[in-house]
């Protein structure tokens, strides 16, 4: 069977995967989740003209010449407002977010303002409509300001309670339940018997499924038994999980029993080979209605699959239309030969040069390296096929990070 490019690959993962229903959280619930319906401004802000600073509100043709004495007639602070009116010859005492008596067009600030008892002499002039907020400066109520398939930052949050809604229709969150396989593995902290490994890349799988903002279900370990595998994929399945993610077992070895397992659940297989390095025994199906998805054990493989497959699934069951990292250009900091049939992700290093980023390949790319792929900035992409490419000359990469 041919290796499927990585392309086809994700529009196979994506191709029946559709934003998951709405539901209405709070606002204090709402950060990074994504947006449902456009969202509409309920009010202008701000509702009327306000003062930007602490003076007085005159008239800007009474100040034309300087000094000019006026009659201070009342105050206003916020959520105070003066019901007066300022006419000629007359200014209102003023502070920071005070609604603009009628009849006043400028704020002049207190530090050019000399009061002596009712009269307040203006020193400076100050011209015609200074540091006053125009009603609506921010935004008119109708207005759309966040839109459908936004991912929700604090900075949004802000801007959705001033325009005035409590509660936020959003999309639900993805279950994803994460599966680790092997009879060697055995959880951090504890000590290893002979030929036991510890679990490791289930945690930057729940990670990266967490920080795209997935609601993560840990199923822990499973041993190479069909048995054992298929109980885990049915607790998945009683969890209602949207995604499950498997690691290890997923070669065509003796002890790799992760595909016959789910085959006997009545997985429907959209491939299991891709030309991706690393991460070759890459596999895809359905069970049901939960998407599954099967990446290598090796660590550094399980995490450039989840990173490449996993995270574009999750937003899009989040209903988010920003799939996939966005690709950036760098130089190569070395020469490097052509390449095979398969995709590279190479770990790589990041420095800033003087025209450009320059990444560098690390100098070993085992997929079993964890302490390469923690210390990679990026992923360094080389295309299927790709030709020599010598140092200086432009890759496309992949940020990693925070
Ligand atoms: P497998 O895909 O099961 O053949 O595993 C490939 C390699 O990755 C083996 O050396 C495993 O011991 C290792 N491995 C598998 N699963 C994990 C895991 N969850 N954490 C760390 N290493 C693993
Ligand atoms: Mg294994």
């Amino acid at each position: 069977m041919a290796l499927m490019p990585v392309t086809e690959a994700l529009e196979r993962v994506l191709a029946d995967a559709s934003a998951l229903r709405g539901e209405m959280v709070s606002l204090d619930e709402a950060l990074g989740r994504v947006l449902a319906e456009d969202l509409t401004a309920l009010r202008t802000q701000p509702p009327a003209a306000v003062s930007a600073m602490d003076g007085y509100a005159v008239r800007a043709n009474d100040i034309a010449t300087v000094p000019a004495t006026l009659k201070v007639i009342g105050e206003v602070a916020a959520g105070h407002p003066f019901a007066g009116q300022v006419g000629a010859g007359q200014a209102a005492r003023i502070f920071t977010g005070g609604l603009m008596p009628t009849g006043s067009d400028t704020v002049v600030i207190q530090e050019v303002a000399t009061l002596s008892g009712n009269l307040v002499t203006i020193q400076k002039p100050t011209a015609k409509g200074r540091n006053v907020r125009a009603q609506g400066i921010d935004f008119a109520q109708g207005q759309v300001l966040l839109h459908k398939g936004r991912r929700l930052t604090e900075r949004d949050l802000m801007l959705a309670a001033a325009m005035n809604h409590p509660r936020l229709s959003v999309h639900r969150q993805p279950k994803v339940a994460v599966l680790g396989t092997g009879d060697e593995l055995v959880p951090p902290g504890g000590v290893p018997g002979p030929g036991e490994i510890v679990y490791s890349n289930g945690f930057a799988l729940s990670a990266l499924a967490r920080s795209e903002g997935a609601d993560v279900h840990d199923l822990g370990i499973a041993c190479d038994s069909i048995e054992d595998i298929v109980s885990a994929v049915r607790a998945a399945r009683k969890w209602n999980a949207d995604i499950l993610i498997t690691s290890g077992g997923a070669s065509v070895g003796e002890h790799d029993l992760v595909q016959r397992a789910l085959a006997a659940e009545g997985l429907d297989l959209s491939f299991w080979r891709v030309a991706l390095r690393p991460g070759r025994p890459m596999m895809h199906g359905r069970l049901g209605g939960m998407q599954v998805l099967g990446v290598p054990g090796n660590p550094v493989s399980s995490f450039v699959c989840a990173f490449l497959f996993l995270v574009p699934l999750i937003r899009r069951l989040a209903g988010r239309r920003d799939l996939e990292r966005i690709p950036q250009t760098a130089r190569l900091g070395c020469d490097l030969p052509a390449n095979d049939e398969r995709a590279d992700y190479l770990r790589a290093s990041l420095l800033a040069g003087t025209d450009a980023l320059v990444a560098t390949p690390l100098p070993d790319q085992d997929s079993s390296l964890m302490a390469p792929l923690a210390k990679a900035d990026c992923l360094l992409i080389r295309a299927p096929n790709a030709p020599a490419a010598s140092k200086g000359s432009e890759c496309v990469i992949l940020k990693l990070g925070l």
